[in-house]
């Protein structure tokens, strides 16, 4: 599933590419896809341009100059692909700036003087062939004829069309906990984010969307590792300056992942049709049997909170 990384490789490569392009088309295969009512899409999408790419969580957000934004959350198998001219003025800014970055850092992306690519998100074979394919479940076009494909073969993925100012009231906006990069969030709020868990394991509540936002199963492995924390320790028993420890160690991995472009276990098929795989950054998460790269002794598999859950035995002790 693509984690709060891969959300966040999506939103730095499109919003790049995006603003100021207006949208003239949009189709849709399931209403599952697309849950919008037709007048809306008229209203409110047609003629609108791109003001910004956020995200909030692992959930995407388009903002449109009509005040409203296109909500997405890819789910299980979801990703974007934007396929579009680069031949207008400022475009050649934006393809410098993403010229900059090594493809790897963007899940797929390739330019040349008459077309730019980039696609992120679930990592399979619909980021490089031709679309729409059989898994693109909604295609919109922009008054350049530039294109943006939302595919998700599993179809658990969506696309919702909301006010702006009504984002922040949907369910999962009110719930969910603060962003961990965020450059106002500090230690000791993080710490304080775990009071309302202090009675289950550490691996359970770091997981909890409601404490922290985005942090799924690999980094959760990643950063109780760097932190040397057991991950079946009780909340209560988790000290201050392990708190510190591990957010440190938090911010360290999912940096890391932004930078590679995401830890999905999927190989990849980056532009020039090369297999890559987004996990060599990993040092424990499956990794069993193989040494500590801190100590050399033997990781092993654990299971904590119904996850699958990697560790050092000699350097994450219970106390
Ligand atoms: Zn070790």
């Amino acid at each position: 599933m693509p984690e709060l990384p891969e959300v966040e490789t999506v939103r730095i490569g499109l919003s790049e590419l995006l603003p100021g392009r207006i949208f003239s088309a949009v189709t849709h295969d399931t209403d599952k896809s697309f849950p919008n009512a037709p007048a809306d899409v008229n209203a409110f999408l047609i003629g609108s341009s791109v003001t910004a790419v956020r995200r909030r969580a692992k959930v995407l957000l388009i903002e449109l100059s009509s005040n409203y934004s296109l909500v997405i959350h890819l789910k299980m198998t979801g990703q974007l692909v934007f396929v579009g001219k680069a031949n207008e003025g400022n475009e050649e800014r934006r393809v410098k700036n993403v010229e900059k970055r090594p493809s790897s850092s963007f899940g797929v992306l390739h330019s040349n003087p008459d077309e730019v690519r980039f696609g992120a998100g679930h990592p399979n074979d619909s980021l490089v062939n031709k679309l729409p394919d059989k898994s693109t479940r909604v295609e919109f076009t922009f008054t350049d004829g530039g294109k943006l494909f939302f595919n998700d073969q599993r179809k658990f993925g969506w696309v919702k069309l909301l006010p702006t100012t009504e984002v922040p009231n949907i369910d999962f906006m009110k719930k969910v906990g603060p962003e961990p990069l965020a450059a106002e969030f500090t230690s000791s709020e993080f710490a304080g984010r775990f009071e309302r868990r202090k009675n289950t394991t550490i691996k359970a509540a770091i997981l909890d969307q409601t404490v922290v936002a985005g942090v799924g199963n690999i980094y959760a492995d990643e950063s109780l590792w760097g932190a040397k924390i057991h991950p079946s320790t009780l909340v209560k028993d988790i000290s201050k300056a392990q708190f510190s420890r591990l957010f440190t160690e938090l911010q360290y991995v999912l940096n890391l992942a932004i930078q590679k472009g995401g830890s999905s276990n999927h190989t990849y098929v980056n532009a020039e049709g090369k297999k890559g795989s987004y996990m060599d950054f990993a040092r424990v998460f499956r990794r069993e049997g193989l040494p500590c790269p801190r100590c050399g002794a033997r990781l092993v598999k654990l299971r904590v909170a119904g996850r699958g859950t990697h560790i050092c035995p000699k350097e994450q002790k219970l106390a």
